[in-house]
C-alpha cells in the first residue's frame, strides 16, 4: 500500500523533480489544496482529485489515507517541500494505526530555495525559516524564534507572513528584528514565485516595516553582511580575495 507525499516546488510543473513526476505518474488519486492541484493540471488529468479548503489538512489527509487503504495509489501534495509547513507530518501522524501505508516522501524546492534564486543569493550561510502564521504555533513563541534568530545573526526567510485576518504580524515581526537588527539591514519579498506575475522587491529592514504583503509572498531579512550587488541581494561567504 502506496501514499506519496510530493512537493511541488513553487510553481508548475517546470519547478518539480523528475522524482515528484514520476510518482505522479504512478497515481490515480491526488490529493492537494485546489490550488496546488491547479498547478500541476496537465499532469494529473484523469485523475481522481480529493480536493478540500485551504484549513482542511486533517480532512484531506484522511481521505487520502482512506482511498489508499481501499487500493489506490494515492499522493498528497503541498507546495513547495511537502516536509517545510506542509503537510508530510500530518500524513504520519494521520497513518499512526496504519503501518502497512508505506508514505515515501518526496521533496521539493521551498520557497526559501526558489525565492533566494529569485533575489540572488540570500541564503548562502546559515539562515532560518520562520512562519509568521499563529494558526498551530502561538505568537508569543514565534516572537522568540524571531528574537533568537536576529541575535544569532541568521539571514530569516519569512513564510506566512500576512493573511485576511493577520494584516500586522509583519510590521510586529519587524518592530521584534530591529530590537536587534539596524533598520538598514538588506531585505527582499518575493511574490508568486515561479507562477504567473512574478515579483520581487528589494528593500531595508526599516521600510519593510511599513510594506503590505500578502501570504503568496516569502519575505527575505538579510544578516550583517548580506548587500546589495547589482541590484540583486547577496550574503557573501567570507570568500578572500574578491
Ligand atoms: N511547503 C511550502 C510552504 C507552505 S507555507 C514550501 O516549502 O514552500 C505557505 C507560505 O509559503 C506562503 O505564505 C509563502 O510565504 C510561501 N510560499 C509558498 N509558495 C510560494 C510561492 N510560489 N511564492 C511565494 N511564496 C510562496
Amino acid at each position: 500500500m502506496k501514499l506519496y507525499c510530493i512537493g511541488i516546488g513553487p510553481g508548475g510543473a517546470e519547478q518539480m523533480t523528475l522524482r515528484a513526476v514520476r510518482a505522479l505518474e504512478q497515481c490515480d488519486c491526488v490529493a492537494g489544496y485546489g490550488l496546488y492541484l491547479d498547478l500541476i493540471e496537465e499532469l494529473i488529468e484523469g485523475k481522481t482529485r480529493i480536493q478540500t479548503g485551504m484549513t482542511r489538512e486533517v480532512d484531506r489527509c484522511t481521505a487520502a489515507r482512506d482511498a489508499a487503504k481501499d487500493g489506490h495509489t494515492v499522493a498528497v501534495v503541498s507546495s513547495g517541500d511537502a516536509g517545510v509547513y506542509g503537510m508530510a507530518g500530518l500524513l504520519f501522524e494521520v497513518c499512526v494505526q496504519d503501518p502497512e501505508i508505506q508514505i515515501e516522501v518526496i521533496p521539493g524546492i521551498t520557497a526559501a530555495c526558489s525565492g533566494g534564486a529569485v533575489l540572488g543569493a540570500p541564503l548562502t550561510n546559515d539562515f532560518a525559516c520562520v512562519s509568521l502564521s499563529d494558526l498551530l504555533t502561538p505568537w508569543e513563541v514565534i516572537e522568540q524564534r524571531l528574537r533568537c534568530a536576529a541575535q544569532g545573526d541568521f539571514c530569516i526567510a519569512l513564510y506566512n507572513p500576512a493573511s485576511k485576518k493577520r494584516v500586522d504580524h509583519l510590521q510586529r515581526a519587524c518592530d521584534i528584528l530591529l530590537e536587534t537588527l539596524t533598520p538598514e539591514t538588506v531585505c527582499g519579498t518575493v511574490r508568486n514565485i515561479g507562477r504567473d506575475g512574478e515579483t520581487y522587491t528589494l528593500t531595508t529592514l526599516g521600510a519593510l516595516r511599513d510594506m503590505q504583503v500578502d501570504m503568496l509572498t516569502t519575505v527575505f531579512v538579510g544578516n550583517s553582511r548580506t548587500r546589495v550587488i547589482n541590484g540583486r541581494m547577496v550574503t557573501p561567504r567570507g570568500y578572500r580575495g574578491v
